[in-house]
């Protein structure tokens, strides 16, 4: 069972070899055990888990059962879940227990999947090394001293260690896709709208865009055929048919156009990052694919842009917070003002008091021309070069990340060396493009390498077949840490 796909699993439970019980059981074991040493969950509850299970059970046996209906799946704790603590890894929220679901967990729930717990993340998903949890790092199952990538780390590493076969997560500038690199397993960040934001905690949110973390991209392309769909409670969710995210998976890949964008491989990447990437580039040559040179002249604005829009819309999206309407209210303060100072002052960590401090500044009178909207103009110009790209090939490849895993504490006291390590992941948020990434060998130290895929707008179904005919011919996305058994 340990490395056994949602596939194989649905097979398993369907021929009744096993229940969802034991299944659920087996990885609330491993949770509970090496989950700990990895810090990899904010909340477990056992009972709830269970409950789920057995009547995942009942459903199964009343012949109604989907093909994730039993399987155990872990959320990163920025989802509201009914009945489960809800803490975005803040202080803020450490004792608000959510009092609905939101969308992505009403899908799991429908599809008959069992919630195996709520992942540690970046506080308010603001990080991409997991450390600016309230609740501490998380470790990466590659190497314990390093990171395992943010801010959807807990999801990644529970995914990573076999902890449990499938986790979601969210990313607004990368933090799918770059903890799934450094942890070595796949990560889809869908198309902006494609999956709704209702009920998923705001950070910012023209960027903020959920999705699934598993082995295979054959799971992924699972995940989101149930995770996805128009939801009305979401402004900005799309209003299309429904896919099948699996329908392409066995194409051949003869006379695909695959995109190298010169500013991807100009320097900056480490050079066993792009030992692997190279490898893996002539692997897709291999299955006949051609490669075209692409230029993203705009890409290298893409993180001071980010680093302008996220903390605005952050600091407006963050001013729910004050201590009134839910979450942690400071014990003692002297009137109403002083309550908020004290309660914002105490229940945010520093990562994210830095955002609201810039996000405000931006938007203020006298600066918000020259900053917020000279970024908004970048936004269209980085999303602009896309389009252009994307007239010569049919998906972009290229690196998830600059480096494989650093380790913890090492960027930790540097904003700017830490914003960096979404150079590769961040252009494609502002264009709202999907894009994923796929383990693809290892580096020094044996980290893993992530290969990064974009797509064109709702593309997702190419990439996953892109994916997956790579899976067909190589098994780094089937490599464990060692000594996780
Ligand atoms: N690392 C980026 C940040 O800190 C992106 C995080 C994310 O995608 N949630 O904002």
């Amino acid at each position: 069972m340990l490395n056994s796909t949602l596939k194989e699993l649905a097979v398993e439970l369907a021929a009744k070899r096993v229940s969802s019980v034991e299944l659920t059981g087996y990885f609330l074991k491993r949770i509970n055990g090496l989950g700990k040493t990895l810090n990899a969950f904010i909340s477990v509850d056992e009972e709830r888990s269970l409950a789920l299970a057995r009547a995942a059970d009942a459903v199964r046996a009343q012949g109604q059962a989907g093909p994730l209906t039993g399987i155990p799946i872990a959320h990163k704790d920025i989802f509201c879940a009914k009945g489960w603590l809800t803490t975005c890894a803040s202080k803020i929220l450490s004792n608000f227990v959510a009092p609905y679901d939101a969308h992505v967990i009403e899908c799991f729930n429908k599809s008959g999947a069992v919630i195996a717990g709520k992942t540690n993340m970046d506080e308010f998903a603001m990080g991409s090394s997991n450390e600016t949890s309230y609740y501490g790092p998380v470790k990466n199952p590659w190497d314990l001293a390093a990171v395992p990538g943010g801010s959807s780390g807990g999801s990644a590493a529970a995914v990573a260690a076999r902890l449990t076969p499938a986790a979601t997560g969210t990313d607004t500038g990368g933090s799918i896709r770059q903890p799934a690199a450094l942890s070595g397993i796949c990560g889809l960040k869908p198309t902006y709208g494609v999956v709704s934001r209702y009920g998923m905690i705001a950070f910012a949110s023209s960027l903020d865009q959920a999705g699934p973390f598993a082995k295979t991209a054959e799971d992924l392309a699972l995940m989101m055929n149930v995770m996805s769909g128009f939801d009305a409670r979401d402004s900005t969710s799309l209003d299309r048919e429904r896919e099948n995210y699996t329908r392409n998976l066995a194409k051949p890949l003869r006379g695909l156009r695959i995109g190298l964008p010169a500013e991807f491989f100009a320097e900056g990447m480490q050079p066993d990052v792009a030992k692997a990437i190279d490898a893996a580039i002539a692997d897709f040559r291999q299955l006949g694919c051609e490669t075209v040179e692409v230029s993203l002249p705009n890409m290298k604005l893409s993180v001071p842009v980010y680093y302008v829009l996220a903390p605005a819309e952050a600091s407006s999206n963050l001013s729910r917070f004050d201590g009134v309407r839910y979450g942690y209210r400071a014990a003692e303060y002297t009137d109403l003002a002083d309550m908020y100072r004290k309660t914002r002052g105490q229940g945010f960590g520093a990562e994210v008091k830095r955002r609201i401090l810039i996000g405000t500044y931006v938007l203020s009178h006298g600066y918000y021309d020259a900053y917020y909207l000279q970024a908004q103009k970048l936004r269209r110009l980085i999303a602009q070069d896309f389009v252009e790209a994307f007239k010569k090939c049919d998906v972009i490849m290229g690196p998830t990340t600059p480096t494989t895993a650093f380790n913890i504490g090492e960027k930790a006291g540097d904003p700017v060396q830490m914003y960096l390590s979404d150079i590769y992941t961040i252009a494609v948020n502002l264009a709202g493009l999907p894009g994923m990434s796929i383990p693809a060998g290892f580096g020094a130290k044996d980290h893993p390498v992530g290969l990064q895929l974009i797509g064109n707008y709702f593309d997702e179904a190419r990439m996953l077949n892109v994916a997956h005919q790579y899976q067909q011919t190589t098994d780094w996305h089937l490599r464990m840490p060692q000594g996780i058994a």
